[in-house]
């Protein structure tokens, strides 16, 4: 069935939607973006969301195609045109069209804006109850991975590595540490109990589960501490799991081949994925 997708101010059939091939998002990857998720029709974490994709612009001096209320008013749009109950919304935002140069057009270019939706069940997951698999590659993105820009070729590299290895994602490693997962925030548990995850830098994206989970986990009264950690460490810790919007928290039994804690998915990211699902479902817009 066709979608009723987002262009610059209109709702359109998705057959009918159209970006010029100008747009320096498509010539440059000078663009950024947003994956929401929702849940009983509703948006989790769009706070965080709208506030990290004006983080994003303006780090590229970018200008913000409309308010924060609108973006809202959007999104909810397209809930309630598509009907979509269980899934992700997908926003882009791009410097604009312009005829193609590498130094920025002129401030008063449009920026693109893009929201599109996807169907998908994402709370009741057959992988977050079986663990997933990872294997490590190396870390070979640019250097400013706070910006959540669409040049996502290398993460997509990373995917098929990993696929080609018979594992479902990838770890990206730099100077021996983990920074992060190819679309995914890296974190492993302690014999003891404490929660591990990178501090945040210009070497990973800041993700809005990432900051929503460690506070829960806070909360909660969880040990936890904010440092790099390697795949050795990884492989010998009692539990490992990613976050993200789409995934939530989902725990990883394998990395490189070697099973972490039992092989199974450990307690602590069982028990932050049915708190992150509980408390984010009440908070949702
Ligand atoms: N790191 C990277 C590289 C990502 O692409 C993502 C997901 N977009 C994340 C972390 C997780 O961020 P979030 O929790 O905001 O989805």
């Amino acid at each position: 069935m066709s979608r009723t997708v987002y262009v610059n101010e209109e709702y359109l059939p998705e057959e009918d939607a159209k970006i010029s091939i100008f747009d320096r998002g498509f010539l440059f990857a000078d663009g950024v973006y947003e994956v929401t998720s929702v849940l009983d029709g509703k948006l989790i974490d769009f706070d965080g969301h709208a506030k990290r994709l004006a983080r994003s612009l303006n780090e590229l001096d970018m200008q913000e195609p409309c308010t924060e209320e609108e973006l809202l008013e959007i999104h909810r749009q397209l809930i309630a045109r598509n009907d979509l109950n269980e899934g992700l919304i997908y926003l882009q935002v791009t410097r604009g069209a312009a005829d193609r140069d590498f130094v920025y057009p002129s401030a008063d270019t449009k920026p693109t804006l893009v929201l599109f939706t996807q169907a998908k069940q994402i709370a009741i997951s057959a992988a977050a109850d079986s663990g997933i698999k990872v294997i490590s590659i190396p870390d070979e993105r640019w250097g400013r991975r706070d910006i959540k820009t669409v040049q996502l070729l290398y993460p997509s590299m990373g995917k098929m590595m990993a696929k080609a290895a018979g594992a479902d994602d990838a770890w990206m490693v730099e100077d021996g540490f983990v920074t992060e997962g190819t679309s995914n925030n890296a974190y492993i548990v302690t014999h003891d109990g404490t929660i591990v995850t990178r501090h945040l830098s210009t070497e990973i994206l800041h993700g809005i589960t990432r900051a929503a989970v460690l506070n829960m986990a806070n909360e909660a009264q969880m040990k936890l501490e904010e440092r790099p950690f390697t795949i050795k460490e990884a492989q010998h810790a009692a539990e490992a799991f990613i976050t993200s919007a789409s995934s939530f928290v989902m725990p990883i039994v394998s990395i490189d081949g070697a099973a972490v804690g039992t092989g199974a998915p450990g307690p602590i990211a069982k028990r932050l994925r049915e708190i992150y699902l509980e408390e984010s479902r009440k908070a949702a817009l």
